[in-house]
């Protein structure tokens, strides 16, 4: 049997589990009523909402790029907190495998700001690639499964194609701003279809630094100079 048809046959049986053995809240582990979605009502309450949304003034959203690069719109659903369940919400986006996940919670993301005006013009939302062996790895990118879940709600095509990460970079963890823009500078390569694009937003799982995002962005617009660049997050730590 080859890889492909493995994974594929494996995907299958790992759908049809879905169906027999009812879900687990991905915080506490408590099986979840029919009502509830990925997290049980009891974790969900502890999901702190920035509401960065109904804000008129700067948010901290916007803040992380102040100084280091123009961007239209910046939006955040949650704040992060180590130890609570935002942290295991991120945790298994990132690690189960599971792409219902990321695309549940982008939804979310998409039903706080589709009444946001700057959002409406986006044409194509762009998730921050992952190099093609972590990919494989970890079996899917978690912030293209948040992408297609806001692309559900705000109708707005994803362009997971149009960029690509280039190299391994170390575990980023423990460095600094700094030394962490060296290190990501030169890791995208963007497609030229770009340049047809007016106004993208890119997606993550969380925002830290800023730095990843920030070095994706500045090579985005090195091939597209003119474009509007908008930046969502399920999460800002
Ligand atoms: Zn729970």
């Amino acid at each position: 049997m080859t890889q492909n048809k493995y994974l594929k046959t494996f995907s299958i049986f790992k759908d049809l589990g879905h169906l027999i053995y009812p879900s687990a809240c991905l915080a506490c582990e408590n099986e979840l009523s029919r009502t509830e979605n990925h997290v049980c009502s009891i974790c969900d309450n502890d999901l702190v909402r920035t509401s960065f949304h109904l804000f008129n003034e700067p948010t901290e959203t916007d803040k992380r790029f102040w100084g280091r690069i123009q961007l239209k719109r910046t939006y955040s659903l949650f704040y992060y907190k180590k130890g609570a369940t935002i942290q295991k919400v991120l945790f298994n986006l990132k690690y189960k495998n599971d792409s219902a996940i990321g695309e549940y919670f982008g939804r979310e993301i998409g039903k706080s700001i589709i009444e946001i005006d700057d959002f409406k013009t986006a044409d194509a939302i762009i998730p921050i690639p992952l190099h093609y062996k972590k990919e494989f790895i970890r079996g899917y990118n978690q912030s293209e499964a948040l992408a297609k879940g806001l692309s559900e709600i705000l109708n707005v095509p994803v362009k997971s194609n149009y960029t690509r990460r280039t190299e391994h970079t170390e575990t980023q963890t423990k460095k600094s701003r700094f030394q962490r823009w060296d290190n990501v500078s030169s890791v995208f390569s963007i497609h030229k279809s770009v340049k047809g694009l007016k106004h993208i937003i890119i997606i993550d799982d969380v925002i830290t630094t800023g730095s990843t995002m920030e070095a994706l962005i500045t090579s985005i617009k090195t091939v597209a100079p003119s474009i509007e660049v908008s930046v969502v997050t399920l999460a800002i730590a």
